[in-house]
């Protein structure tokens, strides 16, 4: 799932995680500078260790040639290696003047987590909508509210859609209407005496019932980060 500012979870895909640890070799050979391991690889695979360029068909099924070839698994989610890694030619703290830098991360410095993101932004699910997260709930409810959203409930109308046997698509509680997040949150009588009762209990700080994201606080009027939260998290 994407990051949470693109409305996911923050939980990286395991392909994207592989293959930005397998770029991590690149980087290693390109930073270090003395390292013999490096001086091996350079005299078996030449100039640059082979990264960037066609190594001999023999060398590919190396360990290290699989590592040269990541730049083509990156190609399908148009990530080009040989541009995120530059020359940096004003660095003073290498004796040459120069260094490697990556364009992933401010730093200049290759972290796996820049192109894990970069991979997962090309291909997971994304939306305008940011997830709605705060630390002073369980992490279950945060998802729940997050796949309410997003209208992945296992409402009786989701089930009836993705063709599960339900005998009815009505609403249990009140028996009247069709059983989907819209009606859950904003229609269904049963809901809308509870909100009266919350805003009761709130003074009126909560906004009418008029959509989920009133109802969780998306639009609190407070504007502290703190008071916000717990404003937020009592929503939830
Ligand atoms: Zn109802």
């Amino acid at each position: 799932m994407n990051s949470k500012a693109l409305g996911g979870l923050d939980i990286g895909s395991l392909r994207a995680c592989n293959l930005a640890l397998i770029t991590k070799w690149w980087w290693r050979y390109k930073d270090d500078t003395e390292g013999i391991w490096k001086k091996v690889i350079t005299c078996i695979y030449g100039d640059q260790g082979g990264l960037g360029v066609t190594i001999p068909l023999g060398k590919r099924n190396t360990v290290w040639g699989r590592i040269t070839n990541v730049c083509k698994d990156l190609e399908p989610f148009n990530i080009d290696l040989n541009t995120l890694f530059y020359r940096r030619n004003d660095y003073g703290g290498n004796s040459n003047g120069s260094k490697w830098c990556w364009s992933l991360d401010a730093s200049g410095d290759f972290t796996v987590s820049s192109l894990r993101k970069e991979i997962d932004k090309s291909f997971l699910e994304s939306t305008n909508t940011p997830t709605v997260w705060t630390n002073i709930v369980p992490g279950k409810i945060n998802i729940f509210i997050w796949r309410a959203r997003l209208g992945r409930l296992p409402t009786r109308a989701n089930l009836a859609r993705r063709g599960v046997g339900i005998p009815s698509t009505l609403c249990p509680m009140c028996n009247a209407f069709e059983e989907n997040e819209d009606h859950i949150f904003k229609y269904c009588s049963t809901t809308r005496e509870l909100g009266a009762l919350l805003r009761l209990w709130w003074k009126d700080a909560l906004n009418e019932n008029d959509s989920l994201d009133n109802l969780i606080g998306v639009n609190s009027i407070h504007k502290k980060r703190q008071q916000k939260e717990i404003y937020h998290g009592c929503d939830l």
